[in-house]
């Protein structure tokens, strides 16, 4: 499909009034190109040890903020485009005029028209997504890109789709990096909210015996299930449709859940009677602020907590049942 994008060179400060202005008349799916976000993405290089950052998109980081919008090319899509330049050129007169008060620099005010098509884009934004060390021996790597393992590394093919879970969010980084520490080979996992299906992968690249990975989200289990075949873990692996909060059939050695706070308080006496003697639970996804409460949930439950792990406001905890 083909569309008209009208693109606006602005400032940090024209960013604000534009998409504002534009909301104001009915425009309100814009993209915004801001150099502050690549420079954010770049502040994580460190602690994802990115191995590859596309040059484009460090330059980016030198170029002036943008908004732009696109409207599908017809007459409903040409009228659309017309009023954004409206709107660019009433935000640069009002400027101009001292509406906004003295001072006030929108950057250059350039607005280009072009024609684009959506085949063109639609691998754009491949370039962000690069292989990466998440732990010490796994490394994620998208399908689309050749990756050569160096001893030791076991590599987890995945491609960002409809589920949750590429391994760049902290929760989902510390599930494989303590996975990767409390797995013991040959035991039995449960991926308890499997998403796109990493941790179950992770968990069969780390040597379990057998790992079941559920979901409440049809989509969700489709994914996983896709993922854990591309990783040829099949033979271990599966993802399964099942709802937590109802029960599931299945005792597991350690149980991993990147779930909220909330439902891991919820389902804590569930997932202890699920665990075998002297079994691991890895939960996460819990914000700081709720640490307290999920610790004291899955200890009444009767597990003790034997780890607790920070990054970015999110913190993971690990668990051990008593027994053995
Ligand atoms: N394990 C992945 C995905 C975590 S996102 C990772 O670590 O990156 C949490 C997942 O839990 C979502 O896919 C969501 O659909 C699922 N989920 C939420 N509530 C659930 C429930 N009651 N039973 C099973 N899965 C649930």
């Amino acid at each position: 499909m083909r569309y008209i994008e009208i693109s606006c060179e602005t400032s940090e400060t024209g960013i604000e009034l534009l998409t504002a202005a534009l909301d104001a008349a009915g425009i309100s799916d814009t993209e915004v190109s801001d150099p502050r976000d690549v420079e954010e993405i770049m502040n994580k290089k460190e602690s994802y040890e990115w191995d590859y950052i596309e040059d484009s998109v460090v330059h980016k980081m030198e170029e002036a903020p943008r908004v732009s919008s696109y409207f599908p090319e017809g007459e409903e899509g040409r009228r659309q485009a017309d009023l954004m330049k409206q709107v660019i050129a009433k935000v640069t007169a009002d400027v101009k005029a001292g509406f906004y008060g003295p001072d006030v620099d929108l950057g250059t005010m350039k607005v280009t028209e072009e024609i684009r098509d959506d085949a063109d884009w639609k691998d754009k934004w491949k370039a962000y997504f690069k292989p990466f060390h998440v732990s010490e021996h796994l490394v994620i790597c998208p399908s689309w890109e050749n990756y050569e393992p160096q001893d030791g590394e076991k590599i987890i093919s995945i491609d960002p789709g409809m589920a949750f879970g590429t391994g760049t969010h902290e929760t989902t980084s510390m599930c494989l990096n303590l996975l990767e520490k409390y797995l013991k080979p040959g035991t039995r996992i449960l991926d308890a909210g499997t998403g796109s299906g990493i941790l179950a992968i992770a968990a069969t690249l780390l040597g379990a015996g057998e790992v079941l990975g559920v979901d409440v989200d049809e989509d969700a289990v489709r994914v996983a299930q896709e993922n854990i075949e591309k990783n040829r873990c099949e033979s271990v692996a599966r993802a399964e449709f099942g709802d937590l909060t109802k029960g599931i059939d299945y005792e597991a050695d350690l149980i991993v859940g990147n779930l909220m706070a909330e439902l891991i308080c919820l389902l804590s006496k569930g997932i202890a009677a699920h665990l075998t003697a002297g079994g691991t639970f890895i939960a996460s996804g819990i914000l700081t602020e709720k640490e307290m409460m999920v610790q004291e949930a899955v200890t009444e439950a009767g597990l003790r907590m034997i780890e607790l792990k920070e990054k970015g406001g999110w913190c993971a905890m690990v668990f051990e049942k008593p027994g053995k």
